[in-house]
């Protein structure tokens, strides 16, 4: 059965449900929709949170619970494309797309080898899509170059696990952490990157009050809302801290001696390289910057709890030592035998919703398929048969950063990006661009128009989204779960899959891309992960021959395998490794290592041997200072879906600089200014140019900055986060150091700031915008996209002539025009019959912050058709008389913003859950609470320092 969200309402006939999942994070939540089915086709009505789905029970966090105002037909992909002779990007059948695909691969290959050619997906496709791209590139063109963005979220874990465990497995289970004595969480901003296991954590302290929960971060996130003890380590310093936890644990006896006799080897090795450093604690402390009583805290609850859970992720994992530092993390849960327990183990939890799946099929260059290395011994015969494939590499390709560099030297000709915006997220974008620009044939899958990639494309295929396409992924805790398609996709969008048979067949592989459609893929898949696997359970009633190669693995779903379409179209969601048991029940598997028997050829657990190491991004007089970056509450990626719901905008509505009160200072910054952050090549050259607006924050350490990871050239003149750092990765896993940039921060000049509203006809295309802001002599941009509007923060040079521009950009004169001589303000409204198309305010004078308007209420202006003489009489305030601004949106819910919220705490609500009683923040997904308790504990602490001033 199809869906769709556009027409005139139909009649109803029916009412329907669909469990599917969240395409965001790792945390893989189940989602309900719910959907009519009508004379013109089914359309979605509802969206919720699964309350029978494994990972959330029914939650969902701000952006899952938005994800119905993200379907919009608008700004989508709907027909293939290629560039002409002329540059010129024509839309074509899918036949004369494809075919060319295959031919140049063909030619390609035939001329200079199958190496010239690449693939770059990403944890945004489904395990489907994932096997068969991973089958065509490596198994049938030939070439070892495929690799996935998951390269810049986990692939240090992934080598973390493979090394101590022998397999890139996640021993936990979410309920794991319910069922600790201590949660760490380390490099990790679970409130705001994962809200849903945050909030089910914050469940389980409730409910065990003897549950203690360490927060270990360079920067005070919302996570230490739930804290006990914070530590706000040094950046980079976190392997020494494990280091130090080892020889700790070593020097008091707390070793699980029996558990390290028997089911691991290392551990000598691994404590002497510890101790190549001071090991006392006054030492640890001083190299991480910690205090050294909270250091020992941590140390003793550590130590003298069994039920400890490590939760990990891109703070550890974004570095070029992150593999290590995993390692530290694993030796000391295997030391005090604290894992293959209820309540216990190191816990990597993925970025993406499928970066597990992905890891699973192959997608990483160093992987063939089914969790099998080309260094694994009888692996490349092995999947050469299962495939009969004839171009199987003989070792891995490039990582992600050494693909996009052997791009940019001309080396490879051909790459297919898939669902991916590598003119983005991957570090030194600028030499990404030059790379993709310089590349003969770019190919890009995507589902949506407003990816910078798509600006060096070739070939575009437009590509089936979320709710539309069918299949698998795989969360944090290996959990398997089905999204269901239920949408039809816009004009000729087709499944990424099928994008991939087709060509596949064109290059003469008819047999091996024959697939009636997902389900088929899905068995394949599973077939292969049971296929001469050396594991007991999977050995478990077949007869393998002793000639051909075997290899031991964990993941093996071949159960699965047996599905028909039916049981495919019911799964419910499992954990791998998934066996049948003895009434031939499926059954996954909750907790790995249980038996303390590992993958490794000896079934020994490893302990490895771990020297910190500092950021390879060096500090210097012209970049003194550290730049981490990271994700925001209700942002996700590079904005290409998210940017679809308005309130989702609002939260955090421009590219900004978290800043220490010093640096500010040092700088003359003040909170709200614009200023820059410059980083530079080796040769002292400017490399990246970030423009952004100041946040002042006491939760940042001195000497370092934090920014958004998401903004791009279609949100923001200069928000890439990307173009700051420099391509260095960590030796093991290639994973790019994005933790660890090195900035200074300036004082962006203007003489002027503005914000324009428009009607979203107005400047629709890019070039048309780009034009009307060159006019300006514009320094600095921001796009905010409303329901109503489209919103611009705009600074710039000179002394425009405001109202020529307005004529001749925006093509409507002004109707209303005023000069504010005291706050020396510039205000204009343009209307059309009645109808307010376009608002202007400019504050003629500096780069400081300045007043904003009440947006929401303007949204309201630009949606009636005829305003009101009281309205039109307000327009040019930007609010309705006597009504005060709600200021920046902390409840994207209920779109309740700062200022609303700090007065009613003034008034007397002086508890989140008066507020919620009052103004209704935070009682729905629960993402802002963390926010809200913060706001309530300022305007508390104000309070305070209000009264003992007055009684001094
Ligand atoms: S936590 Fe939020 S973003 Fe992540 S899967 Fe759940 S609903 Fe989606």
């Amino acid at each position: 059965m199809r869906a769709t969200t556009e027409g005139a309402t139909p009649s109803v006939k029916a009412t329907h449900c669909t469990a599917t999942t969240c395409p965001y994070c790792g945390v893989g939540c189940g989602v309900t929709l719910e959907w009519e089915d009508s004379e013109s086709g089914p359309r979605i009505v509802s969206l919720a949170g699964d309350t029978r789905h494994p990972a959330n029970y029914g939650r969902l966090c701000v952006k899952g619970s938005a994800l119905a105002e993200t379907l919009s037909p608008q700004g989508r992909l709907t027909h293939p494309q290629v560039r002409d002779a002329a540059g010129v990007l024509r839309e074509v059948s899918w036949d004369t797309a494809l075919d060319l695909i295959a031919t140049r691969f063909s030619a390609l290959r035939e001329t200079h080898g199958a190496e010239c050619i690449a693939a770059y997906l990403s944890g945004q496709l489904l395990t489907e899509d994932y096997y068969l791209a991973n089958k065509l590139f490596k198994g049938f063109v030939g070439t070892p170059h495929l690799d996935t963005n998951s390269r810049l979220c986990m692939a240090s874990a992934v080598v973390a696990h493979k090394r101590a465990f022998g397999a890139d497995a996640v021993p936990c289970s979410y309920e794991d952490l319910e069922s600790a004595e201590l949660v760490v969480l380390v490099g990790s901003n679970l409130a705001w990157n994962h809200p849903v296991l945050f909030q089910r954590l914050k469940q389980a302290r409730i409910d065990n009050p003897l549950l203690r929960i360490v927060v270990i971060d360079p920067r005070v996130t919302d996570s230490c809302e739930i804290a006990d003890l914070y530590l706000g380590v040094r950046p980079g310093s976190d392997a020494r801290l494990f280091n130090g936890l080892l020889a700790y644990m070593a020097e008091r006896g707390r070793m699980d001696r029996l558990y390290l006799e028997a089911h691991t080897q290392g551990f000598d090795a691994a404590l002497k390289a510890a101790k190549v450093d001071d090991c006392s604690l006054a030492a640890i402390a001083r190299d991480c910057d910690v205090d050294v009583e909270r250091l020992e805290t941590f140390y003793y609850w550590f130590t003298t709890q069994l039920h400890v859970v490590t939760l990990f992720s891109q703070g550890i994992n974004q570095s070029t030592s992150g593999t290590d530092k995993g390692n530290a993390i694993i030796n000391c849960h295997l030391a005090g035998g604290k894992l293959g327990l209820p309540g216990a183990g190191p816990f990597s939890i993925t970025g993406q919703p499928n970066a597990m799946g992905g890891r699973e099929v192959g997608g990483l260059a160093n992987q063939l398929a089914a969790h099998m290395d080309y260094d694994t011994p009888g692996a490349r015969t092995l999947v050469s048969e299962f495939w009969q494939a004839p171009n199987l590499p003989e070792g891995p390709g490039h990582k992600a950063v050494e693909m996009f560099a052997a791009l940019g030297r001309g080396e490879i000709q051909a790459l297919w990006v898939m669902a991916t915006n590598p003119a983005v997220s991957l570090p030194d974008s600028e030499a990404v661009r030059s790379a993709l620009a310089r590349c003969p044939l770019v190919i890009v899958s995507d589902c949506v128009s407003d990816s910078d990639t798509l600006a060096y494309a070739d070939v575009i295929l437009p590509a089936s989204s979320w709710s539309e396409k069918d299949g698998t992924v795989t969360n944090s805790e290996r959990r398997i779960s089905r999204q269901r398609g239920l949408l039809v996709p816009p004009g000729e969008a087709r499944h990424d899959w099928w994008q991939l048979a087709e060509v596949g067949k064109r290059m003469g592989y008819e047999q091996a891309f024959s697939y009636a459609g997902p389900h088929a893929i899905f068995r394949e898949h599973a077939r292969l992960s049971g296929y001469r696997n050396a594991t007991p359970r999977a050995k478990a009633g077949k007869r393998m021959s002793d000639e051909l190669p075997c290899v031991k693995r964990l993941f093996n779903i071949s159960p699965l395998a047996e599905l028909g379409c039916q049981g495919y179209d019911d799964l419910i969601p499992i954990q791998w490794p998934v066996y049948r048991n003895a009434q031939g029940d499926l059954v996954g598997t909750r907790r790995l290592f249980e038996d303390a028997t590992f993958n490794t050829p000896n079934g020994r657990a490893r302990l490895v041997p771990v020297t910190p190491q500092q950021p390879h991004q060096q500090l210097s007089d012209a970049a003194p200072l550290r730049l981490n970056t990271g994700r925001i509450r209700d942002q996700w990626h590079t904005m290409t879906r998210t940017a679809r719901s308005a309130r989702l905008m609002n939260h955090r509505a421009e590219p900004y600089i978290e800043l220490h009160a010093r640096d500010a200072q040092a700088r003359k910054l003040e909170d709200g200014m614009l200023a820059r952050l410059l980083s530079r090549d080796a040769r002292g050259a400017i490399r990246g140019d970030y423009r952004a607006r100041v946040h002042i924050s006491s939760g940042q350490r001195a000497g370092e900055v934090f920014i958004p990871m998401h903004w791009n050239d279609h949100f923001a003149s200069h928000g890439r986060a990307g173009a700051l750092l420099a391509g260095l990765t960590d030796p093991f896993s290639g994973q790019p150091e994005s933790k660890h940039g090195a900035v200074e921060v300036i004082a962006l000049e203007s003489e002027w700031q503005a914000t324009l509203l428009l009607a979203p006809e107005l400047l629709g295309s890019r070039s048309a915008f780009a034009a009307a802001i060159e006019a300006l002599d514009g320094c600095y941009w921001a796009r905010i996209p409303q329901d109503t509007l489209v919103r611009y923060q705009l600074a710039g040079g000179g002394q425009p002539d405001w109202q020529r521009w307005c004529d001749e950009q925006l093509g409507i004169s002004a109707d209303l025009w005023g000069e504010d001589t005291t706050h020396k303000e510039l205000r204009a409204a343009g209307l059309v019959e009645g109808r307010l198309k376009w608002w202007l305010r400019v504050a003629l004078s500096s780069s400081r912050e300045f007043r904003q308007p009440n947006v929401a209420w303007l949204g309201e202006c630009f949606a009636t058709d005829q305003l009101a003489p009281r309205e039109r009489r307000s327009l040019l305030a930007g609010r309705p008389s006597g009504q005060a601004d709600a200021g920046a949106m902390i409840c994207a819910c209920h779109q309740v913003g700062e200022a609303t919220i700090r007065n009613a705490i003034q008034a007397g609500d002086t508890t989140v859950e008066s507020l919620g009683a009052r103004l209704a923040c935070g009682t729905r997904c629960g993402s802002c609470l963390p926010e809200l308790k913060r706001i309530v504990e300022e305007e508390r602490s104000h309070e305070r320092t209000d009264t003992s001033l007055e009684m001094a």
